[in-house]
């Protein structure tokens, strides 16, 4: 086949059937565990202003470097959503919903970087936020509600990272310690970290590269700055995932990508992945992001969840597979096509799922269609079944063998043949 002359863009994909239906049901089950924990929806638009992203920080790579941001036609400087914090803090400012206020939401994301393995340029995630309280346990019931989501994928070797950034002036002050730290190491740091460490000096902890293992493991540790209500609130998340039973280990390298967090930051593992890829998803407490948009004092936290990775995981685990897609019946109809139109429309009112052939082609063709189609019995409508009032029924899953029955129980044949 020739090579097409459009095809996707890098780093962007056609999800189809039946990978579609599972990250339609991925979605699904993410708002079963968030709305029956009081969560709402919220959709934001995929197109904002980029200044509610810059306002993120622009030492975060996904401000400075990989964001789509363009002008409109009325010159107005827009980006696409790089990451949904953002946009749901400002739909918060923009709308003052009383508070706590507890939201979920799922869609694409966009961000301009390199396409690999679990990486892509347009990529959806799965988030859930809480503004306007500043209880640990909070904290603890959000963090809780990403472990039962994994739980409810069927995953079970997802790890859960914790660790807290103090309060602003704590992690201030850590910054400004790692900052001299690095700086007096920065000879022994890869070049990479040595350009990292011009911009901000938190993210040389993120870095995975081998030689910078040593220096970081040397670096002063954010325990030692906590502040006594930063101590208190960490140890309250940490008492209340105890008493979830919820297992965690205390990472305090885990500074995560964004300048904004404060607080708890964590970050779900997966058990499987190689470890630049092996975040399935992360947050933290942002307070300070609401009042940067224009808002009041507001506190905040959230995670993000990705889809790919998750999946890539599942796939690893063997859980949560793709399903073929099923129909309850497919009809063949070989009287001309109209007995087919009437039959489909008839089954699908009944609440059965129901295919047909077209262009009323020969049996043979419209049967191949038909083993193709997933569906679990193909209706055979012939002279003689339309002259008797009959169908055929033939299943195509197993070998039982054909019958034909009255056209006026086929609805409760096939619902009591259903699984
Ligand atoms: P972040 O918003 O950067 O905290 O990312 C949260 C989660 O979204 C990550 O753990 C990944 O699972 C996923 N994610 C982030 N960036 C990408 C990307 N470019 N492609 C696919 N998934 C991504």
């Amino acid at each position: 086949m020739a090579v097409p002359e459009f095809q996707t863009s890098p780093g962007m994909r056609d999800i189809l059937a039946p990978e579609s239906a599972r990250w339609r049901a991925f979605v699904e089950v993410f708002a079963g565990v968030a709305e029956s924990a009081g969560y709402r929806q919220v959709m934001s638009p995929l197109l904002e202003d980029l200044g509610v992203f810059q306002r993120i920080g622009d030492a975060t790579d996904i401000v400075s470097k990989e964001m789509y941001d363009f002008a409109d036609k009325g010159g107005r400087h827009v980006a696409l959503r790089p990451e949904l914090t953002a946009s749901i803090c400002r739909a918060f400012v923009q709308h003052r919903p009383p508070t706590p206020w507890k939201v979920w939401s799922a869609g694409s994301q966009f961000r301009y970087e390199r396409p690999q393995r679990g990486r892509f340029r347009q990529f959806d995630q799965v988030d859930l936020e809480v503004l306007g309280s500043n209880d640990p346990h909070v904290d603890v019931e959000i963090i809780a509600l990403g472990w039962e989501f994994y739980r409810a994928l069927g995953l079970t070797q997802v790890k859960l990272l914790l660790n807290s950034l103090g309060e602003p002036e704590d992690r201030a002050r850590y910054v400004a310690a790692l900052r001299s730290y690095f700086e007096s190491n920065r000879d022994s740091l890869s070049p990479e970290s040595q350009i990292t460490l011009d911009k901000n000096a938190l993210r040389v902890l993120d870095s995975k590269r081998h030689g910078d293992a040593s220096i970081i493991a040397g670096a002063p540790r954010i325990v030692d700055f906590y502040s006594p209500d930063a101590a208190a609130h960490f140890e309250g998340v940490q008492a209340g995932l105890t008493a979830l039973g919820i297992p965690f280990t205390i990472d305090d390298t885990l500074v995560r990508g964004l300048d904004y967090y404060r607080h708890t930051t964590f970050e779900y593992a997966g058990g499987t992945l190689d470890s630049a890829q092996n975040a399935l998803g992360g947050g933290g407490r942002y307070d300070g992001l609401v009042e940067s948009l224009g808002g009041p004092a507001t506190h905040g936290i959230g995670f993000a969840l990705g889809l790919d990775r998750t999946l890539i995981a599942c796939d690893d685990e063997g859980v949560f597979t793709a399903e073929p897609l099923a129909l309850d019946a497919f009809v063949v109809d070989t009287t001309g096509g109209l007995e087919a139109l009437q039959l489909t429309a008839e089954l699908r009112a009944a609440g059965l799922s129901a295919d047909r052939a077209y262009e009323n082609r020969s049996m043979k063709a419209q049967m191949k269609v038909a083993d193709r189609s997933g569906a679990a019995v193909a209706i055979i409508i012939g002279s003689n079944e339309l002259e008797e009032g009959a169908v055929t029924v033939r299943p195509l899953r197993n070998n039982d063998g054909q019958q034909t029955i009255a056209r006026s129980t086929l609805i409760d044949y096939l619902k009591k043949a259903r699984p």
